[in-house]
């Protein structure tokens, strides 16, 4: 791993530096290229003004109470209600964690499913992050209870995982909702390929399975979580080569990153939709988005010195 790419994702969990750094307000504005405000209206008027489908997530923090949990259930209630309510695009995307599930499965399976059954009352779907690979078994075992009781949901997987491949075929058999990425966090090379060729070989086959005749026959809804044009072309050409219309592939991006190549997916007829991450919580989350492209960091003291 890059020296840079391992201090940022140390400083994503380093709360000394957290405390102090979120203070400056250079900080604070470079993070506005990433999310568009702290709070719920910010990420509707992104919404509204960018023109695609959305999906929301709420940045947090781990909770120490269940006070909290129920706050973030609350919070994606409104969420639904408002959504609905203003005829918005919009998906939700939750962490099990800031739906408690450090302190209570229980409590935070509760959550999940008010929260998925409500959504289903008001034609949406909630998806699933998936976290480090401490949460990965859990993770996987709390959606398929989840996908037993309920159409309208999906799961996140991770391509750098070795475990993926074997995890997707259990995923196609339940006709899921899953949503491929290349995987966030830093983990162990006896869990995760360590190089980036094989990480990205890894989802280009992962997609290759999400678009195969089972995964069809099954109905799942795959989607392809990446700003990475090499990747993303080669997933073009496959569904061209397997004369599969546009509107069968859906592409997904983080708000902020490569806005022109989000134009021309939406443009091209793939389903899109940009995932709006939003809230005060937002240091580790945005620790991550800086390692995931040290160049960023570069963008950071641009921002900071062109005023
Ligand atoms: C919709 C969505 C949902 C996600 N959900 C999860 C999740 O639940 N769990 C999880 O572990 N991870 C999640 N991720 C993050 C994901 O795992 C990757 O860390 C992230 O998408 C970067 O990988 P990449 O596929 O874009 O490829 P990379 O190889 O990292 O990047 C390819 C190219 O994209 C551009 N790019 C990528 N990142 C940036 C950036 N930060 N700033 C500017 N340009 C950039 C650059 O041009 C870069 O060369 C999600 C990502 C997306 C898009």
């Amino acid at each position: 791993m890059g020296l840079m790419r391992a201090a940022l994702l140390w400083a994503s969990d380093n709360r000394w530096l957290r405390e102090r750094a979120t203070r400056f307000g250079f900080v604070r504005r470079a993070v506005t290229r990433f999310m568009p405000g702290e709070d719920l209206d910010s990420a509707l008027a992104a919404a509204r003004s960018l023109g695609f489908g959305a999906v929301f997530t709420r940045l947090g923090e781990n909770l120490t109470t269940l006070g909290e949990a129920q706050a973030v259930a609350d919070h994606y209630r409104e969420v639904l209600e408002r959504v609905r309510a203003g005829s918005f695009d919009v998906e939700i995307s939750v962490k099990l964690t800031q739906l408690g599930l450090d302190l209570s499965r229980e409590e935070c399976e509760r959550h999940l499913h008010g929260l998925i059954q409500r959504a289903r009352e008001l034609g949406n779907w909630v998806w699933i992050d998936m976290e480090q690979t401490a949460y990965t078994d859990v993770t996987l075992d709390i959606y398929r209870r989840a996908r037993e009781r309920f159409p309208n949901t999906g799961l996140c997987i991770q391509s750098y995982l070795y475990r993926t491949e074997k995890d997707l075929e259990s995923l196609i058999a339940l006709g899921s909702g899953v949503r491929l990425v290349k995987g966030a966090y830093s983990e162990p090379p006896d869990k995760a390929y360590p190089k980036k060729a094989d990480v990205d070989e890894s989802f280009f086959r992962l997609a290759v399975v999400l678009l195969g005749p089972e995964a069809r026959a099954k109905n799942v809804r795959a989607i392809f979580g990446t700003h990475d044009p090499a990747l993303i072309r080669r997933i073009e050409e496959y569904g061209r080569a397997q004369k599969l219309p546009a509107h069968a592939l859906e592409f997904q991006m983080l708000y902020g990153i490569r806005r022109a190549e989000q134009e021309r997916l939406s443009n091209a007829g793939y389903k899109f939709r940009v995932l709006i991450s939003y809230g005060e919580a937002w240091w580790a989350w945005y620790m991550r988005r800086l390692a995931e492209r040290p160049a960023n960091v570069l963008f950071v003291i641009k921002t900071t010195f062109a005023r």
